[in-house]
């Protein structure tokens, strides 16, 4: 993720340049404006700006007009109250824009998430850098015998080598062949916005990517979740890193219940009050189908 030295001399003027506000400011997410956090092999998550802190919320739930605090632990209580009972607008009234570089391939799965707002590296404007993921050998993984979506063992030896080896010549070849097209030197040149064509979708791109809480929780339990692919996983658990800076009792809530926490059904909580009895309930007295259950069962597992 190496910056260039122009672009390290913006983020250190950016950071230098401290000024007064009156505006509500988080501490921990100051310690993260601008600094870029690599994540893949090329990649990165950086904060450009951000509204509103921990108080934002209580304030907003209150509509209060000053700060919104009465105490750190009734602040803390009122979050995880609105937390837990699925209280969305206050989480809403804090918002963060977020500069990403990302390969396409990720790229095409976050911008499914359209609660954001997004503006991306034009490819038709600009020529984009040589630079490609390439998934280091301990994610390079055979597709899993179990999951249609997911990944099983690692791949080995002999093949795991042959398949790094195709993903970069493929990389290089396919931008050798961007970069011919694209030339001016005794040839018109293909347009940006056609040469781009041929690029593989494990080559960069960077947006700026804007949310509020409320969608970027949303966001960040789908694909902090293990069930994400690891690519877009490695981003949103740097994101987290970052918000459980910025708001950290409404990090907390979210770890808790929506994270690690899991909705039951009312087979499920039936099954349970069953068992709290001493019946011995199984995948056919239950009610259950059998994923429900694998689910279901897996959640109390040491
Ligand atoms: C593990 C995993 C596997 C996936 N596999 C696939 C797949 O195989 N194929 C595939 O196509 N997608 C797949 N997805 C993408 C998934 O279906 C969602 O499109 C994606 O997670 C965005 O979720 P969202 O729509 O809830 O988010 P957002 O777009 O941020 O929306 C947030 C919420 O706002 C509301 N909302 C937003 N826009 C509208 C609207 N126009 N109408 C009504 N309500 C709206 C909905 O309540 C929504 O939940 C997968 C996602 C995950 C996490």
């Amino acid at each position: 993720m190496p910056l260039t030295p122009e672009q390290q001399a913006e983020i250190d003027e950016l950071r230098a340049g401290a000024r007064p506000t009156l505006r509500a400011v988080s501490e921990g997410m100051e310690k993260h404006l601008y600094l870029p956090h690599q994540v893949l092999d090329h990649g990165f998550v950086r904060v450009i700006d951000y509204m509103g802190d921990d108080a934002a919320i209580t304030q907003a739930a209150r509509v209060s007009y000053g700060r919104g605090t009465k105490t750190v632990n009734t602040d803390e209580g009122l979050i995880r109250y609105l937390m837990r009972h699925w209280h969305s607008t206050p989480f809403e009234m804090c918002e963060v824009k977020f500069h990403v570089k990302l390969p396409v391939f990720v790229a095409r799965q976050w911008i499914r998430h359209r609660t954001a707002n997004v503006n991306e590296y034009s490819a038709r404007y600009s020529i984009l850098d040589r630079e490609f993921y390439i998934p280091a050998p301990e994610h390079l993984s055979a597709q899993s015998a179990t999951n249609r979506q997911g990944r099983g063992a690692l791949l080995e030896g002999a093949e795991a080598a042959r398949v790094l080896d195709i993903l970069r010549e493929d990389a290089m070849r396919s931008y050798d062949h961007y970069e011919s097209m694209l030339s001016d030197d005794g040839q018109k040149g293909l347009a940006r916005e056609l040469a781009r064509m041929n690029l593989p979708a494990n080559i960069y791109t960077q947006w700026y990517w804007k949310v509020d809480l409320h969608n970027l929780f949303h966001f960040l339990r789908l694909r902090a979740d293990a069930h994400a692919q690891y690519e877009i996983r490695a981003y949103a658990e740097t994101m987290c890193r970052i918000v459980a800076d910025w708001v950290p009792f409404a990090y907390s809530a979210f770890e808790d219940y929506r994270l690690g926490g899991m909705q039951l059904s009312a087979k499920g909580i039936a099954v349970l009050k069953r068992r709290l009895a001493g019946e011995t309930v199984t995948e056919e007295t239950s009610g259950m189908s059998k994923g429900e259950w694998r689910e279901f069962e897996s959640a109390w597992e040491a």
